[in-house]
């Protein structure tokens, strides 16, 4: 069984796995249906599958798209699909951790007999997948990580965890990953299925949401990584004020003079936040 080659482990990474990998089988045919069409058209394009687990999702996207990489961390399952899709010259399994996969190990050309039929490596992807709910954030900031590469992501995720990444600024859930996700995407609520769609059952309701790629950091004047530092940096403590958070790394007075010059009261919470806001104080704190 091939693998692809790990990239270094973030720092951020959870130590902690729970055993069953957030193994909730679809069993709603209607919903896999939904979910694949949600991509739009794939019949030009390369899709990477997070999780085929069983393959409900994997079959109709066998069916429609011009190549399909699934990226399964289960061993046996990975094999077992293997085996499946062995003679579908369009599929390929990989026994994969998605989150720490190199892309370029996703996509590229595999060894093997049908070498010179593989496809040369794509400018970008789709992904789809019922993400494992243990590991949720870190797949979609992985995704977001991965823009460049990316076209569209269909996943489907908690009902709560839809919820975060699609509100605005000044509601209660607005938190670090709405604030990242919408700095990269935009973000769609599509359906929502009960547990009974699963099995075994979650003990939660599931969102399917669509994001579209469409970053915004040279809109807001940003650098990726110092701007990503940055707001780590002002949601890291959500019972704080902004200004407070941002203390840990820059002093009093320039922090004053950046919200002064953005327009931004003093006692502001980072919730409250626009990007356009956070962005104006970030450029005005990095000249300072
Ligand atoms: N796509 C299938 C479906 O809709 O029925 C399975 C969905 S199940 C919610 C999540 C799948 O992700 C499982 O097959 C699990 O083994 C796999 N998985 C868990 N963690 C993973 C990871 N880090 N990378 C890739 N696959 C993972």
């Amino acid at each position: 069984m091939r693998r692809a080659t790990a990239r270094k482990p973030s720092a951020n990474r959870a130590p902690k796995r729970k055993p069953k990998l957030g193994q909730n089988f679809l069993v709603d045919a209607g919903a896999a249906h939904r979910i694949v069409e949600a991509l739009g058209d794939v019949s030009n394009r390369t899709v990477i599958e997070i999780g085929p687990g069983r393959g409900v999702l994997t079959d109709a996207l066998a069916r429609r798209a011009k190549r399909v990489i699934g990226i399964e961390l289960d061993r046996v399952l990975a094999a077992q699909l293997r085996m499946r899709y062995a003679t579908r010259g369009n599929v390929e399994v990989l026994e994969s951790d998605f989150v720490t996969a190199e892309f370029a190990s996703m996509v590229g050309r595999r060894p093997g007999p049908l070498h010179d039929l593989r496809p040369t490596q794509p400018d970008t992807v789709d992904i789809v997948g019922n993400l494992p709910y243990y590991i949720t954030s870190e797949i979609v900031l992985r995704i977001l990580e991965l823009h460049p590469h990316i076209e569209r992501a269909v996943v489907m995720v908690q009902r709560e965890v839809a919820d975060r990444i699609a509100s605005k600024p000044g509601s209660r859930e607005y938190g670090l990953l709405s604030a990242t996700t919408q700095l990269f995407a935009r973000v769609e609520k599509l359906f929502t299925l009960p547990p009974e769609a699963f099995s075994p059952p979650p003990q939660v309701h599931s969102t399917v949401i669509r994001l579209t790629m469409a970053p915004r950091l040279g809109e807001l004047r940003v650098e990726e990584e110092p701007f990503i530092g940055f707001l780590k940096l002002a949601f890291a403590q959500k019972r704080k004020t902004l200004a407070n958070n941002l203390r840990v790394r820059y002093d009093a007075a320039a922090i004053r003079t950046a919200f002064k010059s953005a327009g931004v009261r003093p006692d502001v919470r980072a919730e409250a936040m626009s990007l356009e806001k956070t962005a104006a104080v970030f450029r005005t704190l990095a000249t300072a």
